[in-house]
């Protein structure tokens, strides 16, 4: 059991990547960081086809070895299967960008979160597993003090430190408190997913590829090969579509779809489904702030967007970065921790999700086919596959995005993610 202390340098709420990595950078960099989980780890999490770009982040907490010698299945590229089974050119990163992070990994999370939270404690991050933040501590000027918590071994506690990091995931434990959460309305789909042993695979470099394998309706199959020859397999589609009243059971709507997609069929014909169905409902939203003063939001605790192309846990990563170099830097100037001190966080956040979010509403077009938009020219294939491989930082995408609105509806930008004004 880990002894408590009356104050930290930061209190990080949930250790999923963007938490584990927030407490791992600041734990390194020699600030006294709490993680409080309120799950025991290794948990089941969904999320498991990474992105090329997870690399640096992970190179930053000095994990690409232990990734290098995992089994886990590598990730050379995103294939996209019509519904007849008719299989496109598969976006090769290694063809766009000679460097190591061109090859990413199918990780299941329960091991590769794990990982990230062991990195944190052995940089020196205390870690309460099987402990809920249940109410953030607020000062009489509203600024955030720290956080109550229960803890399934300490009972209720309170905790705190000037500046607490939110990275809860989807269940935005600071956004719903503060009423932050903004739906994105185009976005509105659902999620059934399962696994399978044994499934096909694809020869050679394709055999850890994700596949994106459409559906009716601008629906579509993901299928992630994972170690012990197991495959992620799963389904969103709008809910209408894919819960259409003529039956309730999980296994029989999931089974009724693979008839939909030839590839999927033969792919999953040579495997055995193990394990429950699970879903998710309708869930691409926004935060309406990335800070107040003492708390600042992490990965899908600050947004979520349809996970499409895999930037779930890439974006998680990246803010976990940033985050820790901002706060290190806002510590030293003392306290109290002001919320415009994530002015350039949120920014730069809410700029990489803008790109991965009008690539979404592009492919969820009816109008518009990738295949369509490459035929214009080798520098959209170029600036496509940026996005595609997360190197969105920075980034004038300009060119790509006229060419798609001549193909695609693409969305208004959203102000939504930026630091609250100060108090
Ligand atoms: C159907 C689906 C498919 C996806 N597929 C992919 C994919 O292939 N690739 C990809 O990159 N991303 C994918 N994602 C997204 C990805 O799973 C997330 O973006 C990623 O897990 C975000 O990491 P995080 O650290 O922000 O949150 P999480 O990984 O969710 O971690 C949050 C942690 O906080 C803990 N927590 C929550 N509330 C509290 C509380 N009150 N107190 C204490 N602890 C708390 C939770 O137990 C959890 O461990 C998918 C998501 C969905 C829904």
């Amino acid at each position: 059991m880990i002894s408590l202390k009356n104050n930290y340098d930061a209190i990080v709420v949930g250790g999923g990547p963007a938490g584990s990595t927030t407490a791992a950078l600041l734990a390194e960099k020699g600030h006294d960081v709490l993680i409080v989980e309120k799950e025991k780890f290794p948990r089941y999490h969904v999320g498991e086809s990474l992105m090329p770009f997870c690399y640096f982040p992970l190179e930053r907490l000095g994990l690409v070895d232990t990734l290098m010698e995992s089994a886990n299945p590598r990730k050379y590229c995103v294939q996209f299967v019509r519904q007849d089974g008719f299989l496109s050119q598969p976006f090769y990163f290694f063809q766009h960008f000679d460097h190591p992070s061109s090859t990413t990994w199918q990780v299941w999370r329960s091991e590769f979160d794990k990982m990230i939270m062991d990195k944190a404690r052995s940089n020196g991050a205390a870690v309460m597993e099987e402990t809920k933040a249940k109410k953030l501590i607020k000062s009489e000027n509203d600024q955030v003090e720290g956080v109550k918590v229960v803890s399934k071994d300490l009972g209720e506690l309170e905790l705190k430190a000037p500046i607490v990091v939110d990275a809860s995931g989807r269940d935005c434990f600071a956004a719903h408190k503060e009423n932050w959460m903004v739906r994105d309305p185009e976005l509105k789909k659902v999620a059934l997913w399962t696994y399978y042993k044994g499934a096909k695979r694809d020869p050679g470099l394709d055999e850890g590829a994700t596949t994106v394998a459409y559906l009716p309706n601008k629906g579509w199959f993901w299928y992630i090969p994972l170690s012990g020859d197991m495959v992620s397999v799963g389904i969103v589609a709008e809910r209408d579509y894919l819960f259409d009243g003529s039956t309730k059971d999980h296994a029989e709507i999931f089974q009724r779809e693979v008839q939909n997609n030839q590839w999927i069929k033969e792919h999953l014909a040579e495997g055995d489904q193990t394990g429950e169905y699970r879903t998710t409902g309708e869930y691409s939203y926004r935060n309406k702030y990335c800070s107040i003063d003492g708390l600042v939001l992490a990965g899908d605790a600050l947004g979520f967007l349809d996970p499409v192309f895999s930037s779930g846990v890439f974006l998680a990563l990246k803010s976990g970065v940033m985050l820790a170099d901002e706060i290190d830097k806002v510590i030293q100037q003392g306290q109290p921790i002001k919320s415009s001190s994530f002015e350039n966080y949120g920014k730069r956040m809410q700029s990489s999700i803008e790109t991965m979010r009008k690539i979404v509403y592009a492919f969820y077009d009816k109008e518009f086919s990738f295949g369509d938009l490459v035929k214009r020219g080798d520098h959209l294939r170029s600036a496509l596959t940026d996005c595609l491989v997360g190197n969105v930082d920075d980034q004038d995408f300009k060119e790509l995005f006229d060419a798609m609105s001549d193909l695609a509806e693409l969305p208004e930008p959203v102000e939504h993610g930026l630091a609250h004004a100060s108090s």
